[in-house]
């Protein structure tokens, strides 16, 4: 049985790398709290809270929304991050969030142990998220051939209808891309040389499966 040691991760991976499926499934397997800030900005827009209001066109637009916005989401709910073992999959995704993901560890009281890249060719991504599906009830994400529900087009967990995402256009998708190389490649660049010893490198051009165990091993959670 495994033990449930603490362990904090935070994961990178431009848009179509796989990560939020590949982190949804650790989390499942591993216990791990996830902390989404694209899903929770979409929540806000769903809701339309004020948050929600002043990020929606962004969204939509695929543009990131402004650091404290990124920021005031996550510290909505500081219970989260209490968790013994924390996966961020989306923040930080700029240089200017670095300084704080320090201010939420100091303040919350834990340690990223871990930053993970999995890592694809803009093509290969591109040519995936064609084929991403999400259940807008509870936003767990599918690939119609690389990961798909157990029934044809509705949720495994809530039998709710897939649909596309409004930022999965094909205009939106490509300016997603030059946003993620230009805005959190420095940040990726940033922790592998500050912290080489906790960054992790993953092979993203693999199966979903293959992905998926090349990280539950990196992380020591998989012989
Ligand atoms: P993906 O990783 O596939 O782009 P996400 O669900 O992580 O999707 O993010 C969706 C959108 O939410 C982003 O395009 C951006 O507009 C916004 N977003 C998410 N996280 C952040 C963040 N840390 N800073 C700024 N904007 C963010």
């Amino acid at each position: 049985m495994a033990t449930d040691f603490p362990l904090h991760v935070v994961a990178f991976g431009r848009p179509g790398s796989g990560k939020s499926s590949v982190a949804e499934r650790l989390g499942e397997a591993h216990g791990f709290a996830m902390v989404r800030t694209g899903a929770l900005l979409r929540d806000a827009v769903r809701k339309g809270d004020s948050l929600g209001q002043q990020v929606e066109s962004l969204l939509k637009a695929g543009q990131l929304v402004p650091d404290d916005l990124a920021y005031e989401v996550l510290a909505r709910d500081l219970s989260t991050l209490r968790h013994n073992r924390l996966l961020f999959d989306g923040f930080p995704r700029t240089l200017g969030q670095v300084p704080l993901l320090d201010r939420l560890q100091a303040a919350v009281g834990f340690t990223i142990d871990r930053y993970v890249e999995i890592a694809v060719s803009a093509d290969e991504a591109l040519r995936r998220m064609s084929g991403r599906r999400v259940c807008p009830t509870c936003g767990a994400t599918y690939h119609v051939t690389n990961n798909p529900p157990k029934a044809d087009g509705v949720c495994d967990h809530d039998g709710t209808p897939l649909t596309r995402r409004s930022d999965d256009t094909p205009e939106v998708l490509r300016v997603r891309q030059s946003v993620y190389d230009n805005r959190t490649g420095p940040v990726v660049d940033h922790y592998r040389q500050t912290f080489p010893n906790r960054f992790l490198l993953i092979n993203g051009e693999q199966s979903f499966d293959a992905v998926s165990s090349d990280l539950e091993r990196a992380l020591g959670l998989a012989p």
